[in-house]
């Protein structure tokens, strides 16, 4: 079986990772990848915007440690890719960052669903209790339908990042899912199936089964993702996320060359 590739890792630039890119592909090889990706988180306008994130002069740093990486193991094709956190009007950076590089894909992600809460940093933990979950998971799934509609993005990252801290709605979500795959199915948006969730509080894959069967008949594609912050972390339960992705009928997932998506299968 052939190990699908891991498209989500980050570096040590973006503040919170640990390792640098070449570790991360000598893991790679060892657990005997083809193709992995580094996504690390882009930079903001501003570089005081928050605390993990990579500062805007480090993009080309970024872009060199990627390639150092690419030199050192010509056996393993390793896509340079950045994460761009998706606020709604921030669409003239974002395309900004888009031409900076040859980025063979961009995942769009949705941490902030306000210019100063992200849902899933563990700093800001208390805001959670002081809100309606059914509020922010719509606030939340709202953004990353105009995340898929944008055009800017090849993936959005783990679609359910909401669940992190269990702060689950007592409503049912199941619009909510649907308007967002909707969008993301007629924009030809790919979703990640992101490991990292079983290593939170809410020990599940992003997404959910129930967004990933949606996903499947809205005709979504996907790619796989550990989300690693450190080379320990690289392909981590891979086997699992390769059997959601089967027991929901999917057969292939894509890789990205230069913003154009090749179908390969699991
Ligand atoms: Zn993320
Ligand atoms: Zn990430």
């Amino acid at each position: 079986m052939r190990v699908p590739a891991d498209y989500h890792m980050h570096t040590p630039l973006c503040r919170h990772a640990a390792g640098e890119p070449i570790e991360y592909a000598a893991q790679a090889v060892k657990l005997g990848f083809d193709e992995i990706g580094f996504s690390d988180h882009s930079p903001m306008p501003q570089d005081d915007f928050d605390d993990w994130r990579m500062r805007d002069a480090d993009l080309d740093l970024y872009v060199e440690k990627v390639r150092h990486a690419q030199r050192a193991f010509p056996n393993l094709t390793i896509k340079l890719a950045l994460e761009v956190d998706y606020l709604p009007g921030q669409e003239q950076w974002i395309r900004h960052l888009t031409a900076r590089h040859p980025w063979d894909y961009l995942i769009g992600s949705v941490h902030y669903v306000s210019d100063s809460w992200a849902i899933d940093n563990p700093l800001m933990l208390s805001t959670w209790k002081s809100r309606d979950p059914f509020e922010v998971w719509t606030a939340y799934f709202e953004r990353l339908t105009l995340a898929a509609e944008s055009g800017l993005f090849d993936i959005i990252g783990h679609t359910d990042l909401c669940k992190r801290f269990c702060f689950y709605p007592t409503q049912d979500c199941a619009a909510l899912y649907d308007r967002f795959l909707e969008a993301a199915g007629r924009h030809g948006v790919a979703i990640e199936i992101n490991t990292a969730g079983l290593r939170k509080d809410c020990r599940e894959i992003y997404p959910s089964p129930a967004i990933l069967e949606r996903a499947a008949k809205h005709g979504v594609r996907i790619t796989f993702g550990s989300d690693a912050h450190a080379p320990a972390e690289v392909g981590l339960n891979f086997a699992e996320a390769v059997a959601l992705a089967r027991s929901n009928g999917y057969t292939h997932c894509c890789r990205f060359t230069q913003r154009r998506c090749q179908t390969v299968p699991i």
